[in-house]
């Protein structure tokens, strides 16, 4: 058969249909529209705005509208870690989150992948923060976990790697996988060997600071819950999205909430369903200081002052 390419002039000649069907051949995420996805037509693709590490496009389709994300830099390991993140999510039945349809390889001789999901229509309300506290606090509520802290794969945090390996304690989760893999990037990145020798001696500290957490439970988090991950579809329904999932302590999903602006109407909801423990105002800057060093870790030096101040506090009471 002769082969017929996008870019050749006999693929113009051809009847919009085989046109689609040979492109299709030659672009995986058409493929998966025309074939799983249902879809004899693109009706338009139009470009999707305020992400900050792939590009998104929104695919019109007479089978309905997709989602994708592409990359030209990353196999498809982050994708299928999200995905996973996505279906942990959407399997507790509370909060809305994208149901993930299909990842892939870009193409298969060459560095590139996407991932295809369901587009949810995005409203205009600035959303409702005493649903979003409720349903959050439902999500950590249904879910358990019989391995442990960690997540069935490793993701990603923004861009850092986010280490999950299942592990029995969270206090051995939280101090080596989420604070002591932070520090250690930024003493090879950055040489910054003080912040380093401070952040050890936190560590050492942990077991007296999270004392109340003997019999912490664990529970799916989003992981990276700021306000730009947060939206409400056009019902007003909270959506979440571009999670860092993994079975943690509750508190820790707060890490983020200086970016956030989670407000009182947020936190009574959510503490009506996952009550408050005890000691919590005491742990939330270290649920922070892990995303504060992520930040340093990401942005640079910025963020030093953050990290320092915080590390300090901590080592001024637990003496
Ligand atoms: P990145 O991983 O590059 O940061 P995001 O996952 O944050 O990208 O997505 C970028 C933007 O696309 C989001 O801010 C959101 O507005 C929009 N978006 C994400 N997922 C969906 C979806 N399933 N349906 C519709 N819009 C979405």
């Amino acid at each position: 058969p002769v082969v017929v390419r996008p870019s050749s002039r006999a693929f113009a000649s051809r009847t919009p249909a085989l046109r689609l069907k040979i492109m299709a051949e030659s672009d995986p995420v058409l493929d998966w529209m025309m074939g799983e996805g249902g879809a004899t037509k693109i009706l338009r693709t139009s470009p999707v705005g305020g992400g900050c590490i792939s590009t998104a496009t929104r695919y019109d389709t007479d089978a309905g509208s997709f989602f994708v994300k592409s990359n030209r830099n990353t196999g498809p390991s982050m994708f299928e870690a999200e995905a996973a993140g996505l279906n942990a999510m959407h399997a507790t039945g509370t909060i809305r989150v994208p149901k993930p349809l299909k990842v892939g390889p870009l193409s298969s001789h060459s560095r590139g992948s996407f991932i295809i999901m369901e587009f949810i229509e995005m409203g205009s309300s600035r959303g409702n923060q005493t649903e979003l506290g409720r349903q959050l606090g439902e999500m950590h509520k249904a879910s358990s976990s019989e391995k442990g802290f960690g997540f069935d794969v490793d993701n990603t945090i923004g861009s850092t790697p986010q280490k999950n390996p299942w592990t029995g304690d969270w206090i051995t989760f939280f101090r080596d996988h989420r604070l002591g893999f932070q520090l250690q990037l930024i003493k090879d990145t950055y040489r910054d060997n003080d912040l380093y020798a401070k952040g050890q001696r936190l560590l050492e500290r942990l077991p007296v600071l999270m004392k109340d957490l003997d019999n912490v439970q664990p529970c799916l988090l989003h992981g990276d819950l700021w306000s730009g991950n947060v939206a409400t579809d056009t019902n007003g329904a909270p959506v979440i999205l571009d999670p860092a999932c993994y079975y943690g302590h509750n508190e820790a999903e707060f890490g983020m909430s200086w970016c956030a602006g989670f407000g009182p109407a947020f936190y009574d909801a959510y503490f009506k369903v996952m009550p408050k423990l005890p000691g919590f105002e005491q742990r939330t800057e270290l649920y922070k200081l892990y995303h504060y060093l992520n930040h340093y870790n990401l942005f640079g030096s910025g963020y030093r002052g953050s990290c320092t101040s915080i590390i300090d506090s901590y080592l001024a009471v637990a003496r």
